[in-house]
C-alpha cells in the first residue's frame, strides 16, 4: 500500500511570490469546489490541509477513486524552497548540453563528483542561494530545473501543491495551473511514500 501523491509545482516563482501565489491559487480552487476552504488533517508532510470537495471529480481522470473516505486525501500547499522528489531511485541527472549523465555513485560505490556538486548545489539554493549546478563533463552551468533527468524529474521550487491519493489529475487541469500562476512553468511529481 502506501500513499500516492502527485506535487504540481510553480518553477518560477519567487520565493516572496509564493505566498500570494498560493493565496489566488487556493482561492479559485475552493471557488470551483475542487477543494474545502477547512483546512484539517488529512495530508502528509504538512499539519493540514484542504478536505477534497465535490468539484474534485471533475478535475480527475477516474472520479470513481477519488478517496472520499481515507484519512490522508487533501490537498497540502508549501511555501518556501522545496525540492519535490520523486521515488524513482534510477532517475539520474542528465546534462542539458552534453547529455552526460551524471551517475549518483562512482565505479568504487562512492558519491560520485557531479552528485557532490549537486549536494552543495541543493543545499546552497534551499538557503536562499543560485541554482546553477555546473556539468562536470562540459562545464555548462544550468539551473538544477534546467537540467534533465533520464527517468522521472524532480522539482526544485517554491511553491508547490500536493495532492495525496487522488487518481491522475487531469492535464487539462494542471495546464489551468500553470495559466493561473501567471504563464509560470509548473511541473508535476508524483510518487509514493
Ligand atoms: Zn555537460
Amino acid at each position: 500500500m502506501g500513499d500516492w501523491f502527485q506535487s504540481i509545482t510553480d518553477l518560477d516563482a519567487e520565493v516572496d511570490e509564493a505566498g500570494p501565489l498560493a493565496e489566488s491559487i487556493t482561492a479559485w480552487l475552493v471557488s470551483v469546489t475542487v477543494i474545502s476552504a477547512e483546512r484539517t488533517d488529512c495530508v502528509l508532510g504538512a499539519d493540514l490541509g484542504h478536505p477534497p470537495g465535490p468539484g474534485g471529480s471533475a478535475v480527475v481522470e477516474e472520479p470513481d477513486l477519488l478517496p472520499w473516505g481515507s484519512r490522508t486525501n487533501g490537498v497540502s500547499i508549501h511555501i518556501g524552497r522545496k525540492v519535490f522528489t520523486t521515488v524513482d531511485e534510477d532517475s539520474r541527472l542528465v546534462c542539458p548540453g552534453c547529455h552526460r549523465v551524471g551517475e549518483w555513485r562512482d565505479a568504487r560505490g562512492d558519491e560520485s563528483a557531479q552528485a557532490a556538486r549537486f549536494s552543495e548545489v541543493l543545499t546552497d539554493w534551499l538557503g536562499g542561494g543560485g541554482s546553477r549546478l555546473d556539468c562536470l563533463g562540459c562545464g555548462l552551468a544550468s539551473r538544477l530545473n534546467d537540467w534533465r533527468w533520464s527517468g522521472t524529474p524532480w522539482a526544485f521550487a517554491a511553491l508547490g501543491l500536493t495532492f495525496w491519493n487522488w487518481p491522475s489529475l487531469r492535464p487539462d487541469f494542471v495546464t489551468e495551473f500553470g495559466h493561473r500562476l501567471g504563464g509560470h512553468r509548473i511541473r508535476s511529481v508524483s510518487g509514493k511514500l
